[in-house]
């Protein structure tokens, strides 16, 4: 017998074939993928516009398998945390970032993380496997929800910045774009979502060739190989050169400038010298910088954020010599929802 397929893993067009096998006319396969996207049907009986005979069947041939909220945090500063739980019990966490105009959505990829980065409370977690497109959509739906509780008003952005590295799960990563993107699944704009990586060369080349509009931003937080082999245990394999070259083929296929995201560690990568170094790389490719504080995770990791007046030097540093840079500043840390600390402590 073969095993039983994930109905959201059919495009369009196949799913339409599919319905055609099933004895089907063509046009059930359109309702159908209306349910499952658009409305974000969670089970087969709930899609009551089809006749029962055809739910029945399609829940013979297909599974369906929505992630459900399993616990739910809320921060003094709105942020909400979500721990979600798959259809397999496996857990993952996403989290809703209320900012002015802005609710953003930072959602995971994969349960737990192969790369290990000293500093990430994900790393410490082994990874246990990709998420399916459908796993990733519905964590948006969920926190969309949250969205619209605490603003009345829908999600403005996404980032690919929970747990997991996202081009590790190249294709459900893709996917999962395209669904949130088009009309029939949440109509959001590409430029509105910001993959971020720890800097896999091979698939930054291959999503520049993809044709795609959305933002992608490279986890550096250490401007010289030296530095991030010792944080950063995909460095060995990627070194910085490749890295830098996979990003100036994005920017030549996309006209997207890259976002650097630098954490600032106390003493170690936070003195001027390493800020020459951040300025060296950021004329090589066009790049934005991000500053971010760094959210210490215990039992993880011995780093330390920088202090307040050596990010304050390190900043003006760069500002000084005109590069275009901002701080940010970190939400949720009372209810560890910030990037870096999804770890499922619960
Ligand atoms: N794996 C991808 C995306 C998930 S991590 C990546 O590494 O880019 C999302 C972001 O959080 C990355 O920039 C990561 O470096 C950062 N991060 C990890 N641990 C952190 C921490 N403890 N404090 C602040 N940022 C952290
Ligand atoms: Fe994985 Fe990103 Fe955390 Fe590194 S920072 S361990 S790549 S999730």
């Amino acid at each position: 017998m073969t095993a039983i397929k994930d109905i959201r893993t059919f495009t369009a067009d196949d799913l339409a074939a599919e319905l055609v096998k099933l004895g089907e006319p063509k046009f059930r396969g359109k309702q159908v993928y209306e349910w499952l996207w658009n409305k974000s049907a969670r089970s087969f009986d709930e899609m009551s516009s089809l006749p029962k005979n055809l739910r029945g069947k399609l829940a013979e041939t297909f599974s369906l398998t929505p992630v459900s909220e399993h616990i739910v945090q809320k921060s003094k500063d709105g942020t909400v945390k979500l721990g979600m739980r798959l259809a397999d019990n496996r857990l993952i966490e996403g989290v809703m970032i209320p900012d002015e105009d802005r609710n953003t959505a930072c959602v995971s990829s994969q349960v737990g993380c192969s790369l290990a980065c000293t500093f990430c409370a994900t790393g410490f977690l082994k990874r246990e496997r990709n998420l399916e497109v459908g796993e990733i959509y519905d964590q948006v739906v969920l926190l969309n929800k949250h969205a619209l509780e605490h603003s009345g008003k829908p999600l403005t952005n996404i980032v690919y910045m929970g747990m997991g590295e996202p081009l590790l799960n190249y294709t459900n990563v893709m996917n999962s774009i395209r669904i949130i993107n088009s009309p029939e699944g949440l109509n959001m704009a590409q430029k509105r979502i910001t993959v971020s990586t720890s800097g896999v060369s091979k698939a930054i080349k291959r999503l520049a060739d993809e044709g795609m509009k959305f933002n992608l931003a490279l986890s550096l937080h250490a401007a010289t190989n030296e530095k991030r082999d010792k944080i950063m245990d995909i460095n060995h394999s990627n070194k910085l050169e490749d890295v830098i070259a996979a990003l100036n083929y994005f920017y030549e296929k996309t006209g997207n400038k890259v976002t650097f995201e630098y954490i600032l560690f106390d003493k170690f990568n936070d003195t001027l010298e390493d800020a020459e170094h951040l300025i060296a790389l950021y004329h090589q490719v066009p790049a934005f910088i991000n500053i971010i504080e760094y959210n210490s995770v215990e039992g993880v990791s011995d780093l330390k954020k920088a202090k307040s007046e050596k990010r304050d030097e390190f900043v003006n540093y760069l500002r000084n010599r005109n590069v275009n840079v901002k701080v940010r500043r970190s939400r949720g840390k009372d209810i560890d929802a910030a990037c870096g600390q999804l770890a499922n402590k619960n």
